[in-house]
């Protein structure tokens, strides 16, 4: 139970309507995307303005208590859950576009913009924002800047944090900096660019100016189909090396297509080994060659059929079903645990191998469905927590799933970040002393240890300063359904 004068003092500062704490209410934010971890906040507040939510840090570090910010919570790996314990800051009131101006090409918003809606107010500007998750239908702009998301489009266009050219921050202490400026590449340390990607753990956004992108002039999607997965990806490395980037390289393997096609009829083959949906974009002549070449490419390479989407809107279905694989993949198992791991390109095929071996060693079913272009995995765990000890598994083998990545020379995260489920893995990436440069960096921030702590980087000698709130980390009793 929350302490009756915090309460007290968040409804002065915010009004009782937008200050929540009975258990029906906190239950709503007690996860996130990810299915494996759980806790309840002590608060969770909805503030309205840079100045509210100044008001509650101040408020959270009279009190000693964590603030963790939270967009739409689609995040997949922890990252907006109050494992800690304090106060959950929810941007959802904080959705306005402010401005758009064409001309520059920027946007000023505020962080609790759905992505999406950005580009379609853009639309009529010719122009779009191109980081573009599969969640862009709810997750937020200032989410996506704070675990520097990517997307299908991300290949060519580069993730967020190549599009955000200034952030409004509030700090622990309840202080209000202005990172970056309208104008690109602004000059002095690249504090901005820390910020993003930096999970809430330096400050919460509460505004944002981001780089719009024109619409290409042409568009060409493709679905090409394979029987086996090398196939697949050894087009992957070939479209790369004859240098061709194209907007977007996906791969999506086995039970994976069958699941979509049931669930979304995007004109997937249902039964094949393997497909890419391949987007080209730019100038109209450009593409006709770049066409060909990618076309021969795939056949070479062993596709039995590369599809031409017609129009608008076949290619609309094509990326209908891309977008919703992972809620598609429910028709297999009501659970999964998704890792994000990154491999050179010319590791996919073995790697990929791995990802069905080691799901078979644990007893799981694994789903393939990812940025091929690059290299960013996402195998798909699939299960059913009702299952007794199947978390376990799942977390384990999850972790093995990374150890691959990383032995095969890549990484523990293309996008989703690492949050509360990889935190204890970044040792794998980063010495002692990177992650205690990591800390004097976080605390030049939030010298009070109240932004997401233990979040990011591995619990040390700051995280257990935290006080630790009572009952918050309430685990997920063995066999429960989330
Ligand atoms: C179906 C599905 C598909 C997905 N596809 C992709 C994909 O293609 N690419 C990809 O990168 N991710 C993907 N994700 C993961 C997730 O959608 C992204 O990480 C997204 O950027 C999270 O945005 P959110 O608004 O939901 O943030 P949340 O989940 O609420 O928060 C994510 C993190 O950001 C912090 N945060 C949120 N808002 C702020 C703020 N204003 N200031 C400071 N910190 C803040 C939180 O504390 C947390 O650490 C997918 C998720 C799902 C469920």
């Amino acid at each position: 139970m929350p302490k009756p004068t915090l309460i007290t003092e968040l409804n002065a500062a915010l009004g009782p309507r937008y200050v929540l704490h009975r258990p029906e209410e906190l239950m709503l934010y007690e996860y996130d995307g990810s299915a494996l971890d759980q806790a309840t906040p002590e608060v969770v507040v909805v503030p309205s303005s840079t100045a509210e939510v100044a008001a509650v840090a101040r408020i959270a570090q009279a009190h000693g208590l964590p603030l963790v910010a939270r967009g739409a919570g689609t995040g997949l790996a922890g990252g907006s859950i109050a494992d800690r314990g304090g106060i959950v800051v929810s941007l959802a009131r904080m959705d306005r576009i402010l401005s758009i101006n064409p001309q520059e090409r920027t946007a000023v918003v505020q962080p609790g913009v759905v992505n999406v809606e950005l580009s379609e107010r853009a639309a009529p500007f010719g122009l779009h924002f191109a980081p573009d998750p599969s969640s862009q239908k709810s997750s937020t702009v200032g989410g996506n800047a704070a675990a520097n998301a990517g997307g299908p489009h991300c290949l060519k266009y580069g993730v967020t944090t190549n599009h955000v050219l200034a952030a409004t921050l509030v700090l622990s202490d309840g202080s209000v900096v202005q990172l970056g400026g309208s104008a690109p590449d602004a000059p002095g340390y690249d504090l901005l660019g820390a910020v993003v990607g930096s999970e809430g753990t330096l400050g919460i956004v509460t505004e944002l100016t981001v780089r719009l992108t024109a619409n290409p002039e042409d568009v060409r999607t493709f679905l090409a189909i394979y029987d086996t997965m090398d196939g697949a990806s050894s087009s992957v490395a070939a479209i790369i090396a004859a240098g061709i980037i194209p907007a977007a390289l996906e791969m999506l393997v086995g039970r994976g297509i069958t699941a979509v096609e049931e669930s979304v009829r995007a004109g997937y083959p249902a039964g094949a080994a393997a497909v890419l949906l391949i987007e080209l974009d730019g100038l109209h002549e450009e593409l006709q060659v770049q066409q060909e070449q990618v076309v021969a490419l795939c056949r070479e390479h062993g596709a039995s059929e590369v599809r031409v989407a017609a129009d608008p809107v076949q290619r609309a279905k094509l990326w209908a079903g891309r977008k919703g694989a992972l809620a598609a993949c429910a028709r297999i198992a009501p659970h999964y645990h998704i890792q994000d791991g990154v491999v050179p390109r010319s590791k996919l095929i073995e790697v990929l191998r791995q990802t069905e071996e080691i799901a078979a060693r644990y007893h799981l079913i694994v789903v393939n469905i990812f940025h091929a272009g690059d290299g960013n995995l996402h195998p798909l765990l699939l299960f059913d927590m009702r299952e007794p000890g199947v978390r376990a598994r799942a977390i384990a083998a999850g972790e093995e799933l990374l150890r691959a990545c990383v032995a095969a020379g890549g990484t523990i995260s293309g996008e989703h970040g690492i949050g509360l489920e990889k935190r204890d893995y970044i040792g794998w990436m980063f010495n002692a002393d990177d992650l205690s440069a990591f800390a004097d960096l976080r605390a030049v921030f939030d010298g009070a240890g109240l932004m997401n702590p233990c979040k990011l980087v591995p619990s040390g000698s700051s995280c257990a300063d935290i006080r630790m709130a009572k009952g918050a980390q309430r685990a997920l009793a063995a066999g429960a359904w989330v």
